[in-house]
């Protein structure tokens, strides 16, 4: 464990105990600013998922600790609000100076627990470091307005304030990049925060908070609790937080927004995705198969932004051909190997899960091209390994279509015209991303105006049009943002937990109404 960059955030004293006792070191809560041990006799194993070795424990906090980490945060907060914007985005200038001297670290115990590749792992830091850069120029971001003679003599201005306490809730596919998405730019706002990592690889937040820390983020600011669904209920129910940022499946954010929503808090829920590539016959060949396989494969296709179905319009045959050919050249192996293309999965559930719906496929009729359910990885045969799996002749009322797979699966699909293929992505309940490949503009141009997809990517000469934004700003605003096919299937909240006049949330949208608008 310490020669994977883990566990500063246990200390140097726990990992040398823990190796003695030769049992792995159990990860801290950060309360308060201290790193403490939680009480709670529970833990969970995190698990290396190319090795099967138990790199540290999590414990089950105790609802004692969860409050004690909300009442640090509570505590902190009225100071932290006044504290100068500036002075909060300076400590932030020096987050990312730091994120950048321990990259290497942080990527490492990604690998380590996560089971990406190391490239992939620094990817993911890197992509969250882009938010600590952006949260740097908050004194801008926080601007107000003001309307000179709205009415005679009267003078209107709008003025962003931070919430308070807000909690984010994060998954484990980007152990730094999520986490990274939430606590930067809520805290520079002057809000106050308590992080659920995922209980499956909570290293990387634990090295953060730690640099957060080494930055100058005062005491009680950002505070880190672990556990699973009791501590994630005490979140949604704790009248102290104010808002909440969650990243993760269908199942746990429907259940996070109609609690957390029924308590009158403000709910971001970012969750599944099955996201389509369309194929037309005019497409670049060399570039369409690299973006296919890089898309499809990478990160063992556990990404929220990975491709998961591909719809050639006219004859498929010889793409999925050559689509094979291109898999098959991937190597899949642990992610500290050189030269791995794509690691394991998080889990031997997730593996299970992943040939099941496989299977179901074959099952109704579909032709499996490419099977990595089989594959053995030589020095890491007890890895959760599945290598690139291709299936064709896929229909839409298939579990394995209706269900994200999130592992490495490509499904193919043929459609006979562009507007088939429009009507394909769009029907289906998932609407995180969608892309086109074609050398033609107006196909391009048709593409974008008719998809329905959080992000709409075009592979021609037009550039990525992106129109999904991630992170958090937890400063005066009632919104809760979703895949955009997605609030047909959650629960509303309650109208009254958001129009009651008493609730001191709404009172803070009425008198900022004019800066809520985006
Ligand atoms: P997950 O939903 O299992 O877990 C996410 C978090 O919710 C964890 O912290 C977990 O402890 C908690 N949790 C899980 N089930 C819960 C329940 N029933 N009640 C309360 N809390 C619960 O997700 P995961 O497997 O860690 O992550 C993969 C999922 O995240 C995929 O569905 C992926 O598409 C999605 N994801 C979405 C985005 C996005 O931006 N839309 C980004 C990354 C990942």
């Amino acid at each position: 464990a310490a020669a994977a960059g883990l566990c500063r955030y246990s200390t140097a004293a726990d990992t040398a105990s823990a190796m003695q006792r030769s049992s792995p070191p159990r990860v801290r809560n950060l309360i308060g600013g201290e790193f403490v041990e939680s009480q709670s006799d529970a833990s969970i194993d995190v698990i290396n998922p190319a090795t099967q070795e138990v790199v540290s424990r999590v414990p089950l906090t105790t609802n004692e600790e969860f409050r004690a980490a909300v009442a640090a945060a509570k505590h902190a907060f009225p100071s932290w609000r006044n504290t100068p914007v500036t002075s909060r985005q300076r400590i932030m200038l020096k987050l990312q100076e730091l994120i950048r001297r321990d990259i290497d670290k942080l990527a490492l115990n990604i690998t380590t627990e996560q089971g990406k590749t190391l490239k992939d792992a620094q990817g993911d830091v890197f992509r969250g470091l882009e938010v600590v850069e952006h949260a740097c120029g908050m004194a801008s971001l926080q601007m107000g307005e003001f309307v000179s003679n709205v009415a005679h003599g009267i003078d209107t201005y709008s003025v962003r304030e931070p919430l308070g306490v807000c909690a984010g809730i994060c998954p484990f596919n980007f152990p730094a990049m999520i986490p990274l998405w939430m606590f930067p730019v809520a805290v520079t706002s002057g809000n106050t925060f308590v992080l659920k990592p995922s209980e499956k690889d909570p290293g990387a937040s634990m090295m953060l908070a730690e640099l957060a820390m080494e930055a100058g983020l005062p005491d009680g600011v950002l505070n880190i609790v672990h556990g699973t669904h009791d501590v994630v209920d005490n979140i949604c129910d704790d009248e102290d937080i104010k808002a909440i940022s969650f990243v993760g499946s269908n199942r746990a954010g429907m259940h996070i927004y109609g609690r957390a929503a029924a308590k009158g808090k403000r709910v971001q829920s970012n969750m599944g995705a099955k996201n389509h590539a369309v194929i037309m016959p005019d497409a670049s060949p060399d570039a369409t198969l690299n973006a296919l396989v890089a898309a499809g494969f990478g990160a063992a296709g556990q990404r929220c932004m990975a491709l998961s179905t591909v719809v050639f319009v006219g004859d498929s045959k010889p793409w999925v051909d050559e689509l094979i050919e291109h898999a098959k050249a991937l190597k899949v192996s642990a992610g500290v190997e050189p030269g791995a293309d794509l690691g394991p999965v998080i889990s031997r559930e997730a593996k299970e899960r992943i040939c099941r719906l496989i299977q179901s496929g074959l099952e109704s009729g579909a032709r499996l091209v490419l099977d990595g359910r089989n594959i053995v990885v030589p020095g890491y045969e007890d890895g959760n390994f599945v290598g690139p799996t291709i299936i064709a002749d896929v229909k839409n009322s298939m579990e394995c279509y209706e269900e994200e797979i999130f592992g490495p699966v490509l499904l193919c699909m043929q459609a006979d015209s562009l507007d088939e293929a429009i009507k394909i992505v769009n029907q289906n309940k998932y609407g995180n991303g969608a892309s086109i490949f074609t050398t033609s503009g107006v196909a391009a141009r048709k593409f974008q105006n008719e998809i329905e997809a959080g992000q709409a990517s075009t592979m021609t000469s037009v550039p990525f049009l992106s129109i999904h934004s991630h992170y958090f700003i937890p400063i005066n605003q009632c919104r809760c943002s979703v895949n955009p096919k997605a609030p047909a299937h959650l629960p509303l909240p309650p109208p009254d937990s958001i129009t009651s006049p008493s609730n001191p949330l709404v009172k803070h949208c009425v008198k900022l109404r004019l800066s809520s608008s985006y």
